[in-house]
């Protein structure tokens, strides 16, 4: 399966000087994540531990690896050595064992918060209460998360054909967002990673600077999504 060339410069130029493209490359093989990188890009989106170090291992090694899956705490340390941005943090106990292998790794990793901004029961995330205890738990002991930085938020929104539904939801992540910027002093709190190949347009006119796009770059995947 060719990568989507043209889709792919399209996009480049609706989101230039706006948002980052994330590439999710997940499932696709090597190949398609190469024809990509010969065009410029950098960025790259995987949700599986293992899929990420295989692909890691044998890839360009400046190409920056999101991690934008579920992580399980027990395998946060198979890609403590080189993750560029991990992007589903949802919880202060992950974000601990991020922190604890990082600094075995002699590493500060980036992470985003992930937010659960969609009415679907089955998407992960803080809600807002969540979210702002984790931030004063990070700001409250800072030699406890010294290896770590709060980069972010991170939104997926309904999976749904209601464009007003999803256009709230991504304004919700947005006030969100500008509230903890509003509130806390994070300097490195810049971020907000929300944005699919199907709602991308939206995500970006509510403010998103950061859109993960997979199949309209790569085509449909081969097997389905799991976490
Ligand atoms: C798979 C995935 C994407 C990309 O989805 P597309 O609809 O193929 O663009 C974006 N974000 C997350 C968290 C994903 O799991």
């Amino acid at each position: 399966m060719a990568v989507n060339e043209e889709q792919y410069r399209k996009i480049r130029a609706e989101l230039e000087g706006r948002a980052t493209l994330v590439a999710v490359s997940k499932t696709k093989p090597e190949a398609d994540i190469r024809a990509l990188y010969a065009l410029g890009q950098r960025d790259f989106g995987e949700n599986y531990v293992q899929e990420v170090r295989d692909k890691q291992a044998v890839l360009p090694v400046d190409i920056r690896w999101h991690f934008i899956g579920h992580l399980q705490r027990n395998k946060v340390k198979d890609i403590a050595p080189f993750v560029h941005l991990i992007h589903g943090v949802d919880s202060d106990r992950l974000l601990k064992e991020i922190n604890k292998q990082a600094a075995k790794c002699g590493r500060v990793i980036d992470c985003l918060l992930q937010v659960h901004i969609a009415q679907e029961e089955t998407k992960f995330g803080l809600d807002e209460p969540e979210l702002k205890a984790v931030v004063a738990a990070v700001l409250a002991e800072p030699e406890a998360y010294a290896h770590i930085r709060l980069c972010g938020l991170m939104g997926m929104a309904s999976h749904s054909d209601d464009a007003a539904k999803v256009g709230e939801e991504f304004v919700a992540l947005k006030g969100l967002f500008d509230g903890v910027v509003a509130e806390y002093t994070l300097p490195a709190f810049k971020y907000l990673s929300m944005g699919m190949s199907g709602d991308y347009a939206m995500a970006v006119a509510a403010g998103s600077n950061m859109v993960r796009i997979g199949s309209l770059l790569f085509g449909a995947r081969d097997y389905p999504q799991v976490g």
